[in-house]
């Protein structure tokens, strides 16, 4: 009989297909329900999504939990430390999707400088034959902050250099290998640059880094651009600082209160936004359901994990 796996949380259809040709796949379902299922003291295996959370009590739901894999490269959302006092491991999907996540980043950057948005609203609506729309701002050449230089930041970094921009990062530690300046303080960062984008974890150690200081020090010219979780910027602080000329605009792929964003930045004109979409082509999300599912395998055939998260 194939055994059973716990959804944690409604998982990608490409994910749904390749688990459901191997396993039994139950959820997700409420915690009440999970203390009732017959398989329950059986399941050795979580399957979650990047924005999936699985908290304590749902796993020690599970007695015998040896694996919770994720399908994303985030994994704020997993309570890791109780996964590992619970003597089960966690695996993530990184490095499939660096060049989707970088290009959004290069996306989301010409579009809030070259206004793309209003410029397709603008051909569309006809107002193109009234006149032409106004001067946009040149991106290439700029200079580029990157919070987080890992395997994304160093994905953007190396398509920021194509387009002329000179690059500089802060992270938790300097990468002497690359040739990029470090900056140890964001701050200090946000002042030296014209455009800010943030590649880092969620999590507690990255909550609202970018707050209204960082963004002062950013100044009326520069912009923010966020792919990597909500939770990195103070977006009360945000929405104030594009309301009030603080910073010029900012690219938004993710929100900290997701999918509802706040209201205030649905109907400002120097935002760009987009739904979550880093790693959404459907080439990296088949990479990323493959992967998710070959760790599921390993431990299924008592083999090594091909990609568990640092901390495991
Ligand atoms: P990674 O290789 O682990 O890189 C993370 C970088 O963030 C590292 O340089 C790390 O510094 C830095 N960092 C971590 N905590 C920090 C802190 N407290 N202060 C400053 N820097 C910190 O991860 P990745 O594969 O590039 O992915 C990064 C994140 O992107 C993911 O965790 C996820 O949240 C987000 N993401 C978003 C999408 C999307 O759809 N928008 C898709 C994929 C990923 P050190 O190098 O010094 O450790």
């Amino acid at each position: 009989m194939n055994p059973t796996i716990l959804a944690a949380s409604p998982l990608n259809p490409l994910f749904v297909a390749e688990l459901s040709k191997r396993y039994t796949l139950i959820g997700p379902m409420p915690l009440d329900d999970l203390m009732a299922h017959p398989d329950r003291e059986h399941i050795t295996v979580i399957a979650a999504g990047g924005e999936s959370k699985v908290p304590a009590a749902m796993m020690d739901a599970l007695p015998a939990l040896k694996l919770v894999s994720v399908m994303g490269v985030g994994y704020d959302g997993v309570d890791v430390q109780h996964a590992i006092s619970r003597g089960a491991l966690v695996t993530h999907t990184p490095n499939v999707l660096n060049d989707d996540v970088a290009d959004l980043a290069l996306v989301l950057m010409l579009s809030i400088t070259r206004r793309i948005p209003q410029a397709d609203a603008f051909v569309r609506n006809g107002s193109w034959a009234k006149g032409n729309m106004p001067l946009g701002t040149k991106l290439s050449g700029m200079r580029l902050g990157i919070v987080g230089m890992g395997r994304i930041g160093q994905a953007i970094a190396t398509r920021a250099e194509a387009f002329g921009m000179s690059i500089a990062y802060t992270a938790r530690s300097e990468k002497s290998a690359l040739p990029y300046r470090f900056v140890p303080s964001v701050k200090a960062l946000a002042a030296d640059v014209d455009m800010l984008t943030l590649i880092t974890p969620g999590g507690a150690s990255t909550h609202h880094m970018i707050n209204a200081e960082v963004l002062t020090a950013l100044g009326p010219k520069g912009y923010v651009v966020n792919v990597a979780r909500g939770s990195v910027v103070d977006e009360a602080a945000l929405v104030h600082a594009l309301s009030n000329g603080v910073i010029a605009g900012a690219g938004l792929d993710v929100f900290e209160n997701e999918p509802h964003p706040l209201d205030a930045l649905r109907t400002l004109d120097n935002v760009v936004l987009t739904p979550h979409i880093g790693s959404a082509t459907g080439a990296t999300r088949q990479a990323m359901a493959d992967l998710a599912t070959r760790n599921i395998e390993r431990h299924f055939a008592s083999e090594a994990l091909e990609t568990p998260v640092p901390e495991c």
